[in-house]
């Protein structure tokens, strides 16, 4: 037998797969198998995508794999990598590498304990009165009482010597590391009655649940088609009950033998979630994300595949559970940018969610108060207009800055000693860390940036360092100017450190409790902390970037004020009204949830901004037709699909070089190729860019993989590293 085995490296030049012989016992090895294997006078790990009976290589000249690992990958996300490979441009064996179990090429394995069991022999024993010491007689009773107990427990040498005559069994069994459950909250195991909204919107979701599990024949559709019938958008504000229809639709799909995968944005914010699924279907419930240690992460892997769990609720990576058999994929938040995987291959789990609910027949349902105009368009959109508790959306106030100096707005100032007054809580969002966000000479305009990129260092710690937000490079903050040497140096604008001090003075020194989250207050694993502490405060204002608008449900907020909302619209994206419209709306969502009703105010440059003025009237659907009137116009997806291209050398001459040699090689039918453009200079590298917007999606994905597999492992010698991105953020 031959198995065709791709070997897990990471460059480019190395195409596999390559045959190894296998012996006529090796039997166990099939395709997904994890093999050690010779490569290039090396040893490596590669995976088995296909076993075949002879090979073009005569048999003398094959190698054998020098062993298995005792983790294999299912065939079907062999599958899945294959067609991930071509899809981001990227190699089989990146693929493979973010498809394996958790930890299964650093060899994590599965932890075994010795387990003590009673035998009948055993059980005679103690009923009659043979020869026991107390301490024996006690520990035969134990296990009788609470069944197989883990050997250590007990003390193992004791067990040994009553094994030995035969009163215990010993053997060593395999002991999920299971991760801590979440807190629920006071969400209680069973389902609540439906409001008539969600059964109306449940309905139809159950058909194509009933229908794709009557009808496997349906598993053959082509891709990227219209609605297919089996793709829903469940488009509804924050506590609108979306959430419960997850939870429903997930227990139909149990019901009928099948598993279901949740993919949610960011389980560190958003315990809570994850604990409503856990309290409601227990054991069944496997979660991968990762502040979970890497032997816990390994053996949810292994349950999931195995069979013991079969709903998977995770971050993005856990589109690749290893589930069989899979009836429903649920994308919560599906506007939220966390879907796309920054490494390489830059995956969208939401397209990879596409991909997997077609190839078993699931349904996909994806859901947001905000959805993209993409999903708009692909899906069959379910709407709930209005919150289970029917309170109103909070009004929005949009407040002009142009004529402002003082980063918070009078009636911003005026709004927090209300709250102060009232002892309520707020929410306060600034898309922007740090003090300020430069530095500039007074006497020569000189600005400080970052030696490795080119962008302006931002001032942090009410100004005891400047730090690069990119490659993480900190100095100490100048006392002169490098330049001229004045002394006079000006700071620019305002990040979440200015405006948590704005708001220590505009609340009074009156010990009003501030909580600060963002990426430099807190760890990863602290920011549930920090939400949750405010949660449980009777006032206060949570102050910092995005993280703020999502996650956690504080039902007294009764102000949430944007700072700069026009922040996000600045970058030169076609996202970025969509962008800024989300984050409005979703702060929106967070205020006004309590008795106290709520008040939104948002402070922008760009008052007029379609985004900031449909997000103002809370007009989702007004605001979607009109984002896709723009992209239809300007031929933007989804009515088209970019590709984005990016070498990086050490000198600008070489990237820019490799940008242009890949753009002659470059001729994708109905597409259009813009570039080579200059992008600022990143962790000391100069970079070049080309953008391929294309009508024909497949037949430019497969021009530009083509063209990269020819050029990048040329430039590669010369230093120059290509970077293919798929559907660009
Ligand atoms: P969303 O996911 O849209 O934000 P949720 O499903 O979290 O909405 O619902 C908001 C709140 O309403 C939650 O506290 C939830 O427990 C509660 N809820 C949802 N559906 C019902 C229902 N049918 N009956 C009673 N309470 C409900
Ligand atoms: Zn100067
Ligand atoms: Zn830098």
């Amino acid at each position: 037998m031959i198995a065709r085995v791709q070997p897990l490296t990471r460059t480019r030049a190395v195409r596999g797969p390559f045959d190894y012989r296998l012996r006529a016992d090796q039997t166990e090895i099939g395709v997904g198998s994890l093999l050690r294997i010779p490569f290039g006078g090396r040893r490596t790990l590669g995976v088995v995508v296909e076993l075949a009976q002879r090979s073009d290589v005569a048999p003398e000249r094959l190698a054998e794999p020098d062993g298995v690992l005792d983790t294999s990958l299912p065939a079907e996300l062999v599958a899945l990598a294959g067609w991930m490979a071509r899809e981001y441009c990227s190699t089989p064996a990146r693929a493979l590498g973010l498809l394996l179990a958790p930890g299964a090429t650093a060899g994590a394995r599965a932890k075994r304990a010795l387990v003590a069991e009673l035998t009948p022999a055993g059980g005679d024993a103690l009923r009659e009165s043979s020869r026991l010491s107390e301490r024996q007689r006690a520990t035969l009773a134990r296990l009788e009482r609470q069944g197989p107990t883990v050997a250590a427990e007990l003390g193992t040498p004791a067990l040994r010597r009553l094994e030995s005559r035969g009163l215990v069994s010993l053997t060593s069994r395999i002991q999920p590391r299971r991760p801590a459950r979440h807190a629920v909250g006071s969400t209680s195991a069973t389902a609540p009655e439906l409001t008539e909204d969600q059964k109306r919107v449940l309905a139809p979701v159950l058909e194509a649940l009933a229908a794709a599990g009557a009808d496997p024949a349906s598993q053959s559709t082509g891709e990227g088609q219209a609605p297919d019938g089996r793709r829903f958008l469940l488009h509804g504000v924050t506590g609108s009950g979306k959430t419960e229809v997850y939870l429903q639709a997930v227990a139909a799909t149990l019901a009928a033998g099948r598993s279901a995968i949740v993919l949610v944005p960011e389980i560190v914010l958003t315990p809570q979630a994850l604990g409503r699924f856990e309290a409601r279907f227990g054991e069944v419930v496997a979660v991968l994300h990762s502040s979970l240690s890497q032997g816990q992460r390994y053996d949810e892997w292994r349950r999931l595949a195995a069979g013991a769990a079969k709903v998977c609720v995770g971050p993005r990576s856990a589109v690749f559970a290893p589930l069989a058999d899979i009836g429903l994929i649920v994308v919560d938040e599906e506007h939220e940018s966390s879907y796309k995987h920054e490494g390489d291959p830059r995956y969208d789990a939401r397209h990879v969610a596409e991909h997997r609910a077609q190839a078993h027949g699931a349904v996909l349902l994806l859901g947001s108060a905000t959805p993209r105009p993409e999903s708009v368009l692909a899906t069959t959109r379910l709407r709930l207009p209005s919150r289970v508790d029917h309170r109103p959306m909070p009004p929005v106030e949009v407040l002009d800055m142009r004529t402002q100096h003082h980063p918070l707005h009078p009636e911003t100032r005026m709004a927090l000693a209300d709250l102060r007054r009232s002892a309520g809580k707020a929410i306060v969002l600034l898309n922007r860390r740090g003090w300020s966000n430069f530095l500039s000479c007074r006497a020569c305009g000189h600005v400080w940036s970052c030696p490795n990129c080119e962008v302006a260092l931002v001032l942090h710690r009410g100004g005891s360092f400047l730090a690069c937000h990119h490659c993480g490079h900190r100095e100490a903050v100048p006392g002169r100017c490098g330049v001229c040497a004045s002394v006079s140096v000006a700071r620019h604008g305002a990040g979440t450190e200015r405006i948590e001090h704005e708001l220590r003075e505009a609340l009074g020194e009156t010990g009003f409790p501030i909580f600060r989250l963002d990426a430099d207050s807190t760890a990863l694993h602290q920011r549930a902390g920090t939400l949750a502490r405010f949660a449980a405060a009777r006032s206060g204002v949570l102050v910092g970037t995005q993280m703020v608008a999502k996650g956690h449900d504080f039902p007294d907020v009764s102000l949430g004020v944007v700072v700069d909302a026009d922040q996000t619209l600045r970058f030169p994206d076609f996202r970025a009204e969509e962008r800024t419209f989300a984050l409005v709306t979703q702060l929106a969502g967070r205020a006004g949830r309590g008795d106290r009703g709520g008040r939104v105010l948002v402070q922008t440059l760009a008052p007029d901004a379609r985004s900031i003025v449909f997000a103002s009237h809370h007009d989702s659907d007004g605001f979607i037709a009109d984002e896709l009137g723009h992209r239809r116009a300007l031929n933007y997806p989804p009515f088209s699909s970019l590709i984005r291209i990016v070498c990086s050398a050490h000198e600008e001459p070489e990237a820019r070089a490799a940008a242009t040699a890949l753009h002659a090689q470059i001729a994708p039918p109905a597409a259009t190729v813009l570039g080579p453009a200059p992008l600022f200079r990143l962790r000391g590298r100069a970079r070049s860019q080309l953008v391929i917007k294309a009508g024909d999606r497949p037949a430019a994905i497969a021009a530009v993989g083509e063209a990269v597999d020819r050029i990048a492992p040329r430039v590669a010698r010369r230093g120059v590293n290509v970077s293919v991105d798929v559907d660009p953020q």
